[in-house]
């Protein structure tokens, strides 16, 4: 078992988020030992150390299993050490390549191989029957110690030709144990629990036992419980996706009796067949692999179709005949266009209106993402973020929201004719980019809008979640408190790059589908009422604003009416192709919204929605339920990678450094303390705390890399990498790169960047010291302008008299759609040159220049200036300051185009 005093700590935050490479390094390391002790350089001792190291950890495996750490120990113990080193090295190939889950060989030892050739039906796995998909199954039972072997050859036996996939038990005997294997071994997709196990393991776990105490579920805690329904849940918090079967002698009313119970998949009755056990768990798994539009258009390709309706390219005649086109079914294949149709019958179904396949993808996809409902949206999250806008605001509904967010929320409420009240993010001037919205500015626009009489007026509260460069907001805490102030509240969370997040426990919470539910069930809790009404008391009658600002709110359970939405780009962070979006539901009133909906989907769907972007997004939710915990747990694991070697790297880090939490997120936001993930004293507790408490935290796969400090601007550095050596990076600012590892990413990846980042700091060093003096100088004029000649960043402004016609007093919510329609009159426009004279002029006396359009620079992303708002002299200078090429609004020969304060009002519909 693990024995974590024996880690330094600073591993130990690494271990608890880098599990699957950790694995792989232990084996290895033990290879490369095992090979020097065979040669005579290295040792017994240091082998039997790794060994021991390793050996802890492997009981949460199902390979390489028992008999053959057996026998790698019994060829340690007996000094064998080319015998050792042939085995460790067998083992640790399979492990890394992953060939023991098609390859039966790689579960034999050499002799047991010579002895009896692996049985192709029963028990091991079978060759040639590779391409049946391979899983574990957590075993959880009394005494697995001592009877594991016998439990692991009682299901093999079960085994059959005809099963669709094939897996391997993992037998475990505590609920501790459990929770580790869960944690640790991402193949897991299926548990079974038969009663009578402990709670604790023998095994010395001060580690998990922390963990599990601060999420109650120490021994003590549940002490007395139902320890099998406990796990259940337990195990569910971890991965929601596994199915769990209990195996009991109970009379499964009694369980069903328990809210818990639905945590099971089924009960078996322990006398029963254990073949049940076998086909309930196979179907578990085929329900998760079902991917029943893709499945359909598979079938509707094979099938030998005539069509006389539009889209030619269908079926591929006229490409494959073609003398000119010919490359296009080449390069794609025959099966893109067998399967490219703009049927909606034949089991195709219509995305518009969805009754068959597309409507049970929708149903599967929530089911995994944790909401009641999902649409796909096959034009991007651009397009879910306005069906969202346009399906729940109306004309004059107030919608709070970040400046910064992506265009859609923007052009959205231009749409829907929703008032915007932007509230600024915290800036991070230093590296030209911002944060995200605190919740104080929340509180206090809703606040304020009370004061005003208008809170009924305030619809919703949309917020990027995580933020571009990776502030992930505490969703539950901001949902509770403005639900204290307004019960009925609808939350927007634009999680476009954090769809990925539902499949990391440390992330999920953090998620507006995770947060909702907690929030769901801290409802249902007695406590709740409790609390609320003990806070009442204490703020007592017509509590001050102040008051309300300083305190940490608690809704009313019985007058929450809780609407939660949640938008994300799948093809950002999952396996779908570009623009498939999904837009999740959580909302206890959708009923009465559910046809506006539709309209939202006939207003901005297309007629014509691409058939394998539906199917990618049907896929895309079948990877993430079998492999997504794995693979998201990987893709942090590289960033930490990332994160550790450039960091500490004695040449890299003289010139690069990606920016640690502390870096990205204000102390006042961080009122755990939390520094950073690999900060020296960091364990894993605090981590989860951090997760847990505070008000923002860091996504670890988004990384700022500062390259200012090298001499390149962010655009620059992005160019170089992407012209020279083949690197894509996300976004840029000022003095940054925004790197993103993803569940694509490889440690080849890392190794390849670490390179790279290596060469262009040797040539740095390089070209310093041929440059001389002056060269040194130079460089640091170069840097101190990048970092630290940065323009102030421009906040919000304000909208301008004219359309504040229907805002309060002293909120600063604006009709931003007149605005934006005013620009239509060309009389009612001007245009003044960015560096004329006449705007600074204007911007000391007047009149007052506004906006008549969107005008967003890239980067930052973000619209400095949206219709309607008075133009600042600090929005004048950073624009001036500006050093990118692309600006959208704004074309430079002609300059500002504004809406002439004389003619404002005129086109004004109330
Ligand atoms: C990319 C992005 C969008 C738009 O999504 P698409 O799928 O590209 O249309 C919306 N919001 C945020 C925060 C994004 O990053």
């Amino acid at each position: 078992m693990n024995q974590p005093q024996a880690v330094p700590q600073t591993d130990r935050v690494d271990h608890f988020f880098s599990f699957p490479g950790a694995r792989n390094d232990r084996w290895r390391g033990l290879h490369v030992a095992a090979r020097d002790w065979s040669r005579g350089s290295g040792s017994a001792a240091t082998v039997k150390g790794l060994f021991e190291g390793l050996v802890a950890y492997e009981g949460f495996f199902a390979y390489p299993g028992r008999q053959l750490l057996a026998t790698l120990r019994q060829r340690i113990d007996s000094g064998q050490a080319a015998g050792a080193a042939g085995l460790a090295q067998r083992i640790s190939e399979a492990i890394v390549t992953r060939s023991y889950k098609s390859d039966a060989g790689d579960w034999q030892s050499v002799e047991t191989l010579a002895e009896t050739p692996p049985d192709l039906n029963t028990p091991t796995l079978a060759r040639g029957q590779g391409h049946r998909p391979y899983f574990e199954m957590l075993v959880v039972a009394p005494g697995a110690a001592r009877r594991g072997e016998s439990v692991i050859e009682q299901i093999r036996r079960l085994r059959r030709g005809e099963d669709a996939f094939i897996y391997e038990p993992v037998p475990v005997g505590s609920f501790e144990e459990a929770i580790c294997a869960a944690i640790l071994n991402p193949a897991l997709a299926a548990v079974t629990i038969y009663e009578g196990f402990d709670h604790e393991s023998a095994a010395d776990l001060p580690v998990l036992r922390d963990f599990l105490a601060s999420a109650g579920l120490d021994a003590a805690s549940i002490a007395g419980d139902d320890l099998p329904l406990s796990l259940a849940d337990a195990l569910k918090r971890v991965r929601p996706e596994l199915d769990i079967y209990l195996l009991s002698d109970r009379h499964v009313e009694r369980i069903a009796g328990d809210v818990r119970a639905a945590n099971i998949r089924r009960v078996l009755y322990a006398v029963e067949e254990l073949l049940e056990l076998h086909l309930c768990v196979l179907e578990g798994v085929a329900d998760r692999y079902r991917t029943p539009f893709f499945d359909n258009l598979k079938a509707y390709a094979r099938r030998p179709i005539s069509t006389f309706h539009a889209l030619p390219i269908a079926r591929g005649k006229s490409v494959f005949k073609s003398d000119w086109i010919r490359d296009m079914g080449e390069f794609y294949g025959l099966n893109i266009f067998l399967a490219e149709s703009s049927a909606t019958t034949g089991g195709l179904d219509s995305l518009l209106e969805p009754t068959g396949n597309i409507k049970l993808a929708q149903e599967m996809a929530a089911r995994a993402f944790g909401a009641d409902h999902v649409f796909f949206v096959t034009n991007g999250t651009s397009t879910s973020n306005k069906m969202v806008h346009q399906a729940l605001v109306a004309p004059g509904d107030i919608v709070l929201l970040d400046r910064n967010c992506h265009k859609s929320h923007h052009y959205g409420l231009v749409l829907a004719g929703g008032q915007p009240l932007y509230i600024d993010a915290f800036p991070m001037t230093e590296y030209s980019m911002y944060g995200a919205v605190p919740l104080s500015s929340i509180k206090k626009a809703l606040l304020d809008l009370k004061a005003e009489g208008r809170l009924d007026r305030a619809k919703m509260v949309d917020l990027t979640n995580c933020t571009f460069d990776g502030h992930i907001y505490n969703t539950r805490r901001v949902m509770e408190e403005c639900l204290a102030i307004k019960p009925d509240l609808i939350f927007l969370w634009d999680e476009a790059w954090f769809g990925f997040a539902r499949w990391s426990p440390f992330l999920r919470p953090r998620t507006a589908m995770g947060a909702a539910e907690a929030i769901e069930k801290w409802m249902k809790d007695p406590a709740s009422v409790q609390a609320y009404e003990a806070q009442q008391k204490e703020l007592g009658k017509n509590p001050s604003a102040a008051k309300l600002l300083e305190t940490r709110l608690i809704p009313d359970p019985s007058q929450i009416r809780l609407r939660v939405y949640q938008t994300n780009s799948t093809h950002k962070s999952m396996s779908a192709l570009r623009q498939g979006s999904m837009l999740l539901v959580r909302d206890v009133d959708f009923g009465q919204v559910e046809a506006q909906f539709h309209e939202a989907v006939f207003t901005h769907a297309s007629t014509s929605p691409n058939q394998q972007l539906i199917a990618s997004l049907d896929i895309a939710r079948r990877q993430m339920e079998l492999e997504g915990y794995g693979l998201v747990a990987n893709a942090i694991e590289i960033a930490l990678d990332i994160r550790k070697e450039v960091n500490a790297h004695p040449v890299i880090s003289k010139y690069f450094r990606v920016l640690s939490a502390s870096e990205m997120i204000p102390d006042e936001y961080r009122q755990t303390g939390f520094v950073d993930f690999l900060e020296p004293g960091t364990d894993w507790e605090d981590q989860v705390r951090s997760m847990h408490e505070d008000e923002f935290c860091l996504d670890p796969t988004r990384m700022t890399l500062v390259c200012g400090t090298a001499g390149f601007d962010g655009t620059q550095f992005k160019k170089l990498m992407a012209d020279d050596y083949d690197i894509q990076f996300n976004k840029t600012s000022r003095n940054s790169v925004l790197l993103q590892s993803n569940i694509n990413n490889t440690r080849s990846d890392v190794a390849n960047l670490i390179r790279v980042l290596l060469e262009i700091s040797r040539k740095i060093e390089a070209d310093l010291a041929k440059g001389g003096e002056n060269g040194h100088a130079a460089f640091a004029a170069r840097i101190k302008s990048l970092m630290q000649d940065v323009p102030d960043l421009p906040n919000f402004s304000h909208f301008h008299d004219a359309f504040r016609w229907d805002a309060g007093k002293t909120t600063p919510e604006g009709d931003m759609r007149s605005a934006f329609y005013s620009a239509y009159y060309a009389d009612g426009c001007e245009y003044l040159p960015l560096n004329s004279p006449e705007v600074d002029q204007r911007l000391k006396s007047g009149p007052e220049m506004i906006s008549a359009n969107f005008v967003i620079p890239y980067p930052p992303g973000f619209p400095i200036m949206v219709p309607g708002q008075v133009i600042s002299p600090e929005t004048i200078d950073f624009m001036r300051k500006l050093d990118v090429k692309e600006i959208h609004g704004f074309e430079r020969t002609k300059g500002l185009k504004l809406i002439r304060p004389d003619h404002a009002k005129n086109h004004i519909r109330k």
